[in-house]
């Protein structure tokens, strides 16, 4: 089957794909290996719907964002609401936190969650519509440590799939009483430069001048070289939260680059930002991105709780990790006849009630065709069952790959095969 055998209309959506079993086998090595390393710093896991009320990011991600003015996946639903398919994890989590009162509870406020995204961007090489984040947020923990933990997390999980050529940019943005004054600056400076920047920045220069930074063009990003940093615009407690962070880092023998211009694509970060990159990836270069957003959940209505998180980009991230699925034991049933093919149910379902893959294909075949379908889908091991099997109550069974064979009762092939992996 092809793209052109397909009915018209019937192809996967533009910037969608599928992920095949052996693709997703990879996935899933991934998925797991983030989610001990999350819970190993007590994390727990959040799930939050796929849609939510447009408003929801339109207030959280930020109304100048190009998240929400170009990037959503929005539309009516049947009761003439506007619905829109997250763009992004955090504001989910912010929602479910107040609608749930999560911050009257005992527990730590260290959450995650991996699940699909949606964009609406041009599809290329490591940009998707559907692509799918690992998302992490903290709450309530104003200590700059707590910057610093996020990113060893990070970092630790990057390192284990052997991830290289990664660093770490940093900045901090300021907050609620810096950043005006430094906008005022920008703005000035970026009205000044109008027609050295994209029609989109000229827009962002009176809406949003920070948003500029943000532009991909190399146009823009060399006029935004000469705007004035927020690094000088910084009141005393941003600095001094921004040093400490900067200190943890150091503490963990992270190395960092201060990156004055970094200010990441979404509206609400306050203090920290911080982006990984790894030269492994080509343009696409940002693997991981997050930041410290202390006024979302008061502005939602919510209670005085500040929040830091990151989201890494899954299909980025399978991209540059060195990882190859473990071998496992994956047996074939070779059985001739219909009462050896109750046999083989039998002895299949007491081998995977010790944990051991079986598949029981349901098709007349001669040994010879049963061995090389086996080959064909990468069984390990064969499991025969004939005349002589079941006569003499003994199964016999082949390793695949060294041509060894060993006969013994069920109970007895299942010692085997747990005790030892195919070689
Ligand atoms: P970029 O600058 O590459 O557009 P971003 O700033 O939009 O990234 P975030 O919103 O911070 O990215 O998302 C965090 C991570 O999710 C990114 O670092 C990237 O790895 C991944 N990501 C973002 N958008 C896409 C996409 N359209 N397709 C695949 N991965 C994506
Ligand atoms: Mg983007």
């Amino acid at each position: 089957m092809n793209k052109d055998q397909l009915k018209k209309g019937l192809t996967a959506i533009k910037g969608t794909r599928d992920i095949l079993p052996e693709e997703a086998q990879l996935w899933q090595i991934v998925e797991a290996m983030a989610k001990s390393i999350f819970e190993l710093y007590a994390y727990r896991e959040l799930r939050a719907p796929v849609i939510e009320p447009t408003e929801l990011f339109e207030k959280g991600t930020g109304a100048s964002s190009d998240i929400v003015t170009k990037e959503m996946y929005t539309f009516n639903d049947k009761g003439g609401r506007s619905v829109t398919l997250r763009p992004e994890y955090t504001p989910s989590v912010v929602r479910a936190i107040i609608e749930h009162r999560l911050d009257l509870q005992g527990f730590p406020l260290r959450f995650y969650y991996i699940g699909p995204m949606f964009r609406y961007d041009r599809p290329q090489k490591g940009r998707y519509r559907q692509f799918h984040q690992i998302d992490v947020e903290v709450f309530g923990e104003k200590d700059p440590a707590v910057d610093a933990e996020i990113v060893e997390m990070a970092h630790r999980l990057l390192n284990k799939l052997g991830v290289g050529n990664v660093m770490t940019l940093v900045n901090s943005v300021g907050c609620k009483s810096c950043r005006p004054t430094y906008g005022q600056a920008l703005r000035k400076v970026a009205l000044e430069s109008l027609d050295k920047l994209c029609p989109d920045c000229q827009r962002k220069a009176e809406l949003n001048p920070l948003r500029i930074f943000d532009c991909k063009l190399e146009t823009c990003q060399k006029t935004a070289s000469t705007f004035p940093l927020i690094t000088d615009f910084l009141c005393a407690e941003c600095r001094e939260h921004f040093e400490k962070f900067l200190s943890y880092l150091d503490f963990y023998g992270i190395s960092y680059k201060i990156e004055p211009t970094l200010v990441r694509g979404l509206d609400y970060y306050t203090k920290t930002a911080f982006e990984i990159v790894t030269g492994d990836l080509g343009s696409q270069n940002a693997i991981c991105g997050g930041g410290r957003y202390d006024d979302m959940v008061k502005e939602f209505g919510g209670p005085e709780l500040c929040g830091i998180g990151f989201a890494m980009g899954l299909e980025r991230l399978l991209s540059v990790a060195k990882i190859s699925p473990a071998r496992k034991n994956f047996v074939y049933f070779a059985y001739m006849g219909e009462e050896a093919k109750k046999e083989s149910l039998r002895v299949a379902r007491y081998l995977r009630s010790k944990g051991i893959e079986c598949l029981v294909e349901f098709k007349d075949r001669g040994l010879k065709a049963h061995f090389s379908r086996a080959n064909k889908i990468g069984a390990n091991w064969v499991l025969i069952i004939g005349e002589d099997e079941l006569s003499q109550g003994k199964l016999q069974i082949k390793d695949m790959v060294t041509s060894k064979q060993h006969q013994g009762t069920a109970e007895e092939l299942a010692r085997i095969l747990t005790d030892k992996r195919s070689q």
